[in-house]
């Protein structure tokens, strides 16, 4: 099946990000449409794990499968592994979270799986095999040339990754920091392993970490990443003779690979934002906003956040609910979130060196990730939990991701988004807020609950906080629908 010649918003890359905001806006009620030039899924060793804001997302839409639950997750802090016994689990942000939380394990390519399963459903039309080339704004519209021909969209989103041509062809400038590493990731097997020892070990020539899966290598050298990355070949396969020369170097071993497991990868620490997240009709989000090294598993959460943000909101624009203006909260709300994402992993690159400098301040970082506190500190930060993408109000949790919130029916508030669209907590006795919020009733789903506090909560179908009250008179209630759902 060939693209449409018009549509309302054509995303590049069915990574993701891609696959997610298509099914967003679909759910927005616009005509999309995805073009991936790979002809099959990727299925290269990426994430293996997502963090708290990405479950709750997928929880969101009714996609967490069930049976996931697991111990729970903490990860490292470059390689300092985070105890799970240290961390305060009784922390506030921690408690208004656990629904989710136990799902933390999930490989990237069974989530693209999933969530190609969920734009299927929704209709979306996946085109492989169409390379995006070109793309002319023309103001009220974008020309997009593609490898089987030209087409006119009302929208283009690029979520065409890191080396993202959207963004190139757009214009939009991406400063950042430059590359001095390179790292592999890889599941082999190897003849002799009890030369390797288990966990990160630090070495002159770089850092390497075998385990925790049997199998699983991670390769990290400095010095030489912008030569090395090209003499690879930023696109060419990882080979098996690359792996184990990075793991010998690293290891000071002559360990021998017998056999790659699954597809390799091959990354720098080169570190970038996008200047802007949109021109004009050209939007970006996912790796095409933001590349850096994939320490402590941030990069596809980050990329999942822009979906989630960017998804009602150009659907809103493009069904007419909402003007334009709009869309700049896209990039005010998720350029804080993805520069914070930037500097927790330079400050890795910076800890993770192998000289006698980064050696010591491994030493004290290290003394202060083996308290209560700093591991607890570490893990708020890593799995998202104290993730404000929003606006701050008069309540405490505007502008932060909706806790988990069970209803007298035993629901709890998210199962009624499966959806989306804005959902609105009513916990007065005579529904005093649902009948506030009855001229946006084809976009907002009130769910009545028995007396409680919060008495009210109102939830952007990207599930934050839009409002919320301790009280029945609804006060602020009208602002924020009309500056969140559009006027009536
Ligand atoms: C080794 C490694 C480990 C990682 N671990 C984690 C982790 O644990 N947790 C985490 O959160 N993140 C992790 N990441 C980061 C994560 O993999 C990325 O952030 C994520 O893949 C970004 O998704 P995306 O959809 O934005 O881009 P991509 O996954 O890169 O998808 C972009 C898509 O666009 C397509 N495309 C590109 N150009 C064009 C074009 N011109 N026309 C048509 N299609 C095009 C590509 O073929 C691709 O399918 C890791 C990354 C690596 C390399």
């Amino acid at each position: 099946m060939t693209p449409k010649r018009e549509s309302d918003v054509t995303v590049v890359g069915a990574g993701p990000v891609g696959l997610l905001l298509a099914a967003e806006l679909a759910l927005a009620g616009a005509d999309v449409h995805v073009l991936e030039r790979l002809t099959e899924p990727d299925q290269a060793m990426k994430a293996q794990s997502i963090n708290v804001p990405t479950a709750e997302a997928l929880d969101r839409r009714g996609l967490l499968p069930a049976g996931t639950s697991g111990p729970r997750f903490t990860g490292h802090f470059a390689g300092m592994v985070l105890d799970p016994d240290l961390v305060d689990w009784s922390d506030p942000d921690f408690a208004a979270h656990t629904a989710a939380d136990r799902c933390r394990m999930f490989a990237q390519p069974r989530l693209e799986a999933l969530l190609a399963e969920h734009v299927a459903r929704l209709g979306v039309p996946v085109h492989r095999g169409v390379e995006f080339t070109a793309l002319e704004d023309a103001g009220d519209g974008v020309r997009v040339d593609t490898s089987t021909g030209a087409l006119r969209t009302g929208w283009l989103v690029g979520c065409d990754g890191g080396h993202s041509a959207v963004r190139r062809l757009a214009g939009i400038e991406f400063p950042g920091t430059a590359a001095e590493l390179v790292g592999y990731q890889a599941l082999v097997d190897i003849a002799d392993d009890e030369k390797l020892a288990d966990g990160w070990v630090w070495s002159a020539h770089g850092v390497y970490r075998y385990g925790p899966q049997p199998g699983r290598v991670v390769t990290l050298e400095f010095g030489s990443a912008g030569a090395q990355f090209a003499r690879a070949g930023r696109a060419a396969p990882v080979t098996l003779d690359e792996v184990q020369a990075s793991l010998r170097r690293t290891s000071g071993t002559d360990v021998t690979v017998t056999a790659l497991r699954a597809t390799p990868t091959r990354w720098t620490d080169n570190t970038r934002q996008a200047a802007d997240y949109r021109s004009g009709r050209v939007l970006l989000a996912g790796d095409a906003a933001h590349v850096h090294p994939p320490f402590g598993g941030q990069g596809l959460n980050l990329g999942i956040g822009d979906a989630m943000n960017l998804g009602w909101k150009l659907g809103a624009v493009v069904a007419g609910r909402a003007f334009e203006t709009l869309l700049d909260t896209y990039d005010a709300e998720r350029r804080p979130v993805g520069a914070w994402v930037l500097d927790w992993t330079r400050a890795q690159t910076g800890l993770m060196r192998g000289d006698a400098k980064s050696a010591a301040l491994r030493g004290v970082v290290g003394d202060l990730l083996g308290t209560p506190a700093g591991t607890t500190y570490a893990v708020k930060k890593i799995s998202g939990v104290t993730q404000r993408v929003g606006p701050s109000g008069d309540h405490p949790l505007v502008g932060a991701l909706v806790p988990d919130l069970w209803l007298r029916d035993g629901s709890r508030l998210v199962d009624h988004g499966h959806g989306g669209g804005f959902l609105l907590l009513d916990r007065t006795r005579d529904g005093v807020f649902t009948r506030l919020a009855a001229p946006w009733a084809n976009d907002v789903t009130a769910v009545a609950d028995d007396d409680r506090t919060p008495t009210g909560v109102l939830v952007r179908p990207d599930g934050v906080v839009a409002w919320a009250s301790d009280t029945s008179d609804g006060a602020g209630l009208d602002d924020a629908l009309r500056r969140w759902a559009g006027v009536r």
